[in-house]
């Protein structure tokens, strides 16, 4: 495996750029967290370096990787690979679906950094010192991630006539009135205590306290415990609330549901099935009768996705087997199709719903569970390699093909795809059995069968 050192994200936007080009799969490379302490975010690449021709990214891509760059895990830079690849070999749609795992993990990242940056903005506090007949303001902060020349342009505006520095572990800014300047890191006692500014915050706290209206809870998380360390107006909180037993809270981590933990990587559909009966991914596990798996030959070349089990397979425990299954059925029939050559999933392995009385009635899964269990579909079709994957409804194909697709309108187009040569979508049987006019459900039927029939092709060795 190729392995290069990345200092920051230009050299890493050079670096994969020319790997984009000379088609380095994302496997067959590594990039090592570098100089990562001091990243040099926004930077355009050196003149003299060569410039490869240009590959085209979208610019949302850019803005994304360029924050997701500050977060501090030495795994992003192959993660913003990854996603690079997909999006230049067949996935341009890729940065819509909200429930890829790819993508969700860089929109928390990008959260994560604004989050930080933020906090950066509001507890930096600055004490003044002498230095050769001058005064000069000094402040210590600890950063979660690289966001220091993100984040300070801010105080140069604001404090824009004095001058400042302000010293982190991984990187110093200092501000000499006209420019910003980055160094090295600094350890805490690099920061000198001032009393007298220190007694000016403190007073300015204790004037806007109102014990009255005090949410401990909101307090602590727009002031993040870590912090108080670097804050004066913390060490009077505890007498002003007399609270005894004031505990630190954690921050709040986005830790979104996902069935990853549970999923054994590159195994058979068999051992994948055998995994999923433990599955607690999401919620969905606790009320369903039992997880519904595909199911379908290991060898199948095309694949079905619908959108979840619905009563009677929660209980049969396969999928496809109730009254949308059999309408399935007899129009694959019609359209020539084999069903038993092909593998028919779902997009979520749990049956969601809402009791009403003793019936149980289908409730659609929402963006959570749907992204919580895609790394079963995921497993699914890199076991099976299919030629083709068909979406059955609206959920399965905003799942593969980003929010934007419109089953209505795109209906019965096929587009390259990651998991499968091609991929299309046609409508959920189940919404023709929801259709009340016999005149229109006909209609659509035999619009189903048409788009079913187009699967014939890639049925045939
Ligand atoms: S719906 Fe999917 S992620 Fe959620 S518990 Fe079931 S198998 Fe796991």
């Amino acid at each position: 495996m190729k392995q290069v050192l990345i200092e920051d994200f230009p050299a890493w936007r050079t670096q994969a750029r020319e790997l984009i080009q000379a088609g380095v799969e994302p496997s067959q490379v590594h990039f090592v967290d570098g100089k990562s302490g001091q990243p040099l975010l926004f930077d355009e690449p050196a003149q003299d370096q060569p410039k490869p021709e240009a590959t085209k990214v979208p610019a949302e891509f850019l803005k994304l990787a360029s924050v997701a760059a500050q977060y501090r895990d030495p795994d992003r830079w192959d993660l913003l690979y990854s996603v690079l690849h997909r999006l230049t070999n067949g996935e341009p749609y890729l940065l819509k679906i909200d429930v890829d795992s790819d993508i969700r993990r860089l929109r928390l990242m990008e959260k994560a950094i604004r989050r930080d940056i933020h906090k950066m903005h509001a507890f930096v506090r600055f004490r003044k010192i002498e230095l050769e007949g001058d005064a000069e303001y000094i402040a210590w902060h600890r950063p979660d991630h690289y966001i220091v020349r993100a984040a300070t342009p801010f105080f140069a505006r604001r404090f824009g006539n004095m001058r400042w520095a302000i010293l982190t572990p991984d990187e110093s800014a200092y501000w000499d009135g006209a420019e910003l300047i980055f160094g090295p890191g600094a350890p805490r006692d690099a920061a000198p205590d001032d009393d007298g500014l220190e007694d000016l915050w403190r007073t300015y706290y204790a004037s806007i306290f109102n014990p009255a209206r005090i949410n401990l809870r909101a307090m602590r998380a727009e002031m993040p415990v870590r912090h108080w360390a670097t804050l004066p107006e913390a060490q009077i909180i505890s007498n002003l609330t007399r609270e005894a037993g004031f505990r630190v809270q954690t921050m709040i981590k986005d830790q979104a549901p996902s069935a990853l933990p549970w999923v054994p990587q590159q195994a058979t559909l068999q051992a994948l099935r055998e995994a999923a009966i433990r599955c607690e991914g999401c919620e969905l596990h606790k009320c369903a009768t039992q997880v519904v798996f595909g199911a379908g030959p290991e060898g199948a070349r095309v694949v079905l996705v619908g959108e979840q089990p619905g009563d009677e397979e929660d209980l049969a425990g396969s999928p496809f087997v109730g009254p949308a299954g059999r309408l399935l059925s007899r129009a694959l029939e019609e359209a020539e199709v084999d069903r038993s050559a092909l593998y028919v999933t779902n997009a979520v392995k749990h049956f969601k719903f809402i009791e009403r009385g003793k019936r149980r009635i289908h409730a659609k899964p929402g963006g959570i569970e749907i992204s919580a269990c895609r790394p079963w579909l995921e497993a699914e079709l890199e076991a099976v390699k299919p030629e083709l994957v068909v979406c059955l409804g609206a959920t399965a194909a905003q799942s593969l093909m980003g929010r934007d697709f419109r089953v209505t309108r795109d209906r019965g187009q096929f587009q390259p795809h990651r998991w499968a040569k091609q991929i299309m979508a046609t409508i959920h049987p189940s919404a023709l059995l929801r259709m009340p006019e016999p005149d229109r459900r006909e209609q659509e039927y035999r619009l189903f069968v048409h788009d079913l029939a187009l699967i014939r092709p890639y049925m045939q060795t």
